[in-house]
């Protein structure tokens, strides 16, 4: 080192040995090569260049600098280096060399020429600093990156594809569909609202909803329920409109809304789903005109065939004649069904157009229950009922009438449906206000899924539907008059177990 120095020009001796101790000192390892000789050996090597490289001393003076790269030679950097050195210039670059023991390095070299008076180039110092663990960490970055790339992509695809599926979906269902933001502007439509209100997707989209169709959604109730689906997550469901639209004419629509979720997430979004119900409801309305009107012209020529046999009967008994008494008696017995089915047929219209009278008194509930027990026992003689709880002194305000039907059906049922069993419990609870009466057969009993439905108009629990007369309205009534009390009527049974019906109703009517 100090003979390289001792060459150089304008360097002031005395300054040699600091130079000297400064170089062998760096951290980065340092190398000059002459570049007088052939193959530009190197001539000297620091400390750190020793440890960069894990070579000694020995094993490196003499050598050109490419005995680092080992078998790699096909390297940008290589090029880069070549040119600089024959062109004499200063360079940098970032090169793959490989320690002693085989293992790489990254390599951060700078060349630098030297000069003679005349401009010769007589040497080359090369600072080299490991940027490995620099290297590596990028690597991993770019693997991290290209994997992250991979995955966005991937789940890119999938969203893609769940949304084509997601919008064919909303596209072939025939229910118009309406996306919300937070201040009520449309921001997408399905088709089928386009198709059914017959407009453009761009004459509504961004509009405000209730200023569309010449304010036809703008309804305060409507408005308030849909104000509230977002920031109560407040879904709502049913609600009708009945309107004359533009170009399409008066239409019956119902209406359901909630908030739009994302993979779990709640969106500021609201979902409008509208269906259009006018036709519908006109089929039902019908089916209840013809129900109304059928029954309505049984009821006379039943009442006159009930009278004419039971006269014929009486005839029949005053005459001895057993046949003819048996016979009319059996007929009776069918026309009084009859009877009760065309009753409760009448029933039923009346709820529907909420035509039903209800007369309230105040009476002795243990004489209703007495009074419908007997009409029931004189029905049957397969089966017997027992009457438990209760007190001989309650007194309740409620429709007398009314409420005997409803243990009638019930009692009714709960002999049909337990065609092996003989006897079925009634039993009364005094409850603070109310009365709780419970009627348990052990009968063919109710499936869990049919609980709900039997209260419903012609339900008829699948399984039995075929094996018992009957045709579904009986329960409808009964829930019907229990909710005009203002009290509640539930079953609570399995299948093949019996049955418990249960009805409160409160004591007094206020
Ligand atoms: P119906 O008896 O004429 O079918 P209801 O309205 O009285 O009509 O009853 C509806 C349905 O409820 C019946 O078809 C039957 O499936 C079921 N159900 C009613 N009561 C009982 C009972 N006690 N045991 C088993 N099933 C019953």
């Amino acid at each position: 080192m100090d003979d390289f120095l001792r060459q150089l020009p304008h360097v002031d001796q005395t300054d040699i040995r600091l130079f000297a101790a400064a170089v062998s000192a760096s951290s980065n390892g340092v190398v000059i090569t002459d570049n007088s000789q052939p193959d530009e050996p190197i001539i000297y090597c620091n400390k750190a260049f020793e440890y960069l490289t894990g070579y000694t001393n020995k094993e490196i003076i003499g050598h050109n600098c490419r005995f680092l790269q080992d078998g790699d030679r096909d390297q940008e950097a290589r090029n880069l280096l070549r040119e600089a050195i024959a062109k004499g210039e200063h360079c940098q670059v970032e090169i793959r060399n490989y320690k002693k023991d085989g293992r790489l390095i990254w390599n951060e070299l700078m060349i630098s020429p030297v000069k003679d008076q005349d401009g010769n180039i007589t040497n080359f110092i090369g600072i080299q600093n490991d940027i490995t663990r620099r290297k590596e960490a990028e690597k991993a970055l770019a693997a991290e990156k290209s994997y992250l790339e991979e995955r966005v992509l991937e789940r890119t695809q999938d969203l893609q594809y769940s949304e084509a599926y997601l919008s064919s979906i909303i596209e072939t269902i025939r229910e118009s569909l309406v996306v919300l933001n937070e201040h009520m502007q449309v921001l997408s439509v399905n088709d089928h609202f386009c198709r059914f209100f017959k407009i453009a997707q761009d004459d509504i989209k961004g509009k405000v909803l209730f200023e569309h169709n010449d304010g036809r959604w703008n309804l305060p109730e409507l408005k308030n329920l849909l104000i509230n689906v977002l920031p109560h997550n407040n879904p709502f469901e049913g609600f009708e409109i009945e309107s004359e639209f533009p170009k399409i004419g008066r239409k019956l629509l119902v209406l359901n809304a909630r908030q739009v979720t994302l993979k779990g997430k709640y969106q500021n979004r609201i979902l409008l789903a509208i269906e259009d119900i006018t036709e519908r409801r006109e089929i039902e309305q019908r089916k209840e005109d013809f129900i109304s009107i059928a029954s309505h012209e049984m009821k006379t020529p039943l009442t006159s065939i009930k009278g004419n046999l039971q006269l014929l009967q009486r005839k029949a008994q005053r005459n001895n004649d057993t046949q003819y008494s048996e016979g009319f008696a059996t007929a009776s017995k069918s026309i009084l069904r009859l009877e009760k089915l065309i009753y409760d047929l009448l029933d039923v219209s009346k709820i529907q157009s909420g035509k039903v009278g209800f007369s309230f008194t105040t009476f002795n509930f243990t004489h209703l229950i007495n009074e419908a027990v007997e009409g029931i026992l004189a029905t049957t003689q397969t089966h017997n009922i027992i009457v438990t709880g209760g007190s001989s002194q309650i007194e309740i305000t409620a429709d007398y009438g009314r409420l005997e039907q409803v243990l009638l059906n019930l009692l009714g049922n709960a002999i049909k449906y337990s065609p092996d069993g003989n006897s079925v419990k009634v039993h009364i609870s005094i409850l603070p206000g109310y009365l709780k009466v419970s009627i348990t057969d052990t009968g063919v009993g109710i499936h869990e899924r049919d609980h709900k439905r039997i209260f419903e108009r012609f339900y008829r629990a699948d399984q039995i539907a075929e094996k018992f007369p009957g045709v579904g309205i009986g329960l409808y009534v009964c829930n019907e008059i229990i909710k005009e009390h203002k009290g509640t009527l539930w079953v609570e049974s399995a299948e093949g177990k019996g049955s418990v019906f249960s009805f409160t109703i409160p004591v007094n009517r206020s």
